[in-house]
């Protein structure tokens, strides 16, 4: 169990009360520091497991370890895996009617601070409108209820400010270049590079490579059917990009 990483070890799960696997023993370690990718064809799984990670329900862990730098993460309820420095920013970000942006964020960043210390209000708007402006989201924004009438493009871009506020020690990006342009695409891997750091570590799942270009990984993996089938560096991209993921899916069918 590693003192500095994010450590999947032969994770098994399906969809809760029924007999679907999805995850079928999948280990995976990103050490503090770095970016990993994972890409995979729609159905691999990749969603799931960012999902099982963070605690959703609908989802049941059956056998294998999720550690973060030691931590047993599954045995932590969903807030407390968000306390101890778990981010996921979701495929398809959830709507919260009726919690304006701001509130949320600072709720967020209140439940941080030890007990009776009070976040600093002006310091906070201050930070918030700073990282509204690196994202390009518009001022409006910031009494919006969370997500709600978002386009798709304004979520994603919305999920990347959370993350930019509550400074994670693990984040989870997941299909976030889903629905973006190339502009807003820049913009947000601009973000995320920005909080690149020897003490935090990324798992950025997509499905094309393009992202890839703005966000350049250390480590490429590629999900088939639950697993990991293969790792590489960040060149495996492009590989896969060009030879299309029957490559590696036809190169591991036994004979
Ligand atoms: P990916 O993100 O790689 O496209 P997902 O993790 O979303 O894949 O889904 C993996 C597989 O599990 C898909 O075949 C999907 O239909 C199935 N699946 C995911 N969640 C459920 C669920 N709640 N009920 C039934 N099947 C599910
Ligand atoms: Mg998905």
């Amino acid at each position: 169990m590693s003192k500095n990483s994010l450590q999947i070890t032969n994770l098994h799960a399906g969809v809760v009360d029924s007999d679907i696997q999805i995850l079928k023993g999948l280990t995976l370690e990103i050490p503090k520091g770095e970016v990993h990718a994972i890409m995979g064809p729609n159905g691999s799984g990749k969603s799931t497991l960012s999902k099982v990670m963070a605690g959703h329900e609908e989802y049941e862990v059956t056998e294998g370890t999720v550690t973060m730098d030691g931590e047993d993460l599954l045995a932590l309820e969903i807030d407390e895996r968000s306390r101890a420095g778990f981010f996921l920013a979701f495929q398809y970000p959830h709507e919260i009617p009726g919690v304006s942006n701001a509130n949320f964020l600072r709720a967020a960043r209140q439940a941080r601070l030890p007990k009776g210390e009070e976040i600093d209000a002006v310091a906070f708007y201050k930070e918030m409108y700073e990282k509204m402006d690196l994202l390009g989201i518009d001022r409006k924004f910031t009494g919006r209820s969370v997500n709600d009438g978002f386009s798709g493009g304004e979520k994603k871009r919305n999920e990347i400010l959370q993350m930019l506020m509550l400074e994670p020690k693990y984040a989870v990006l997941d299909e976030t270049d889903s629905g973006l342009d190339i502009d807003a695409l820049k913009i947000v891997a601009e973000g995320v590079n920005a909080m690149r750091s020897p003490d935090r570590g990324f798992l950025v799942i997509t499905h094309y490579q393009r992202l890839l270009d703005y966000i350049v990984p250390d480590v490429v993996h590629v999900m088939a059917d639950g697993q990991i089938v293969k790792t590489g560096g960040k060149d495996l991209a492009l590989e896969l990009e060009e030879k299309g993921y029957d490559w590696v899916t036809k190169e591991l069918a036994p004979a």
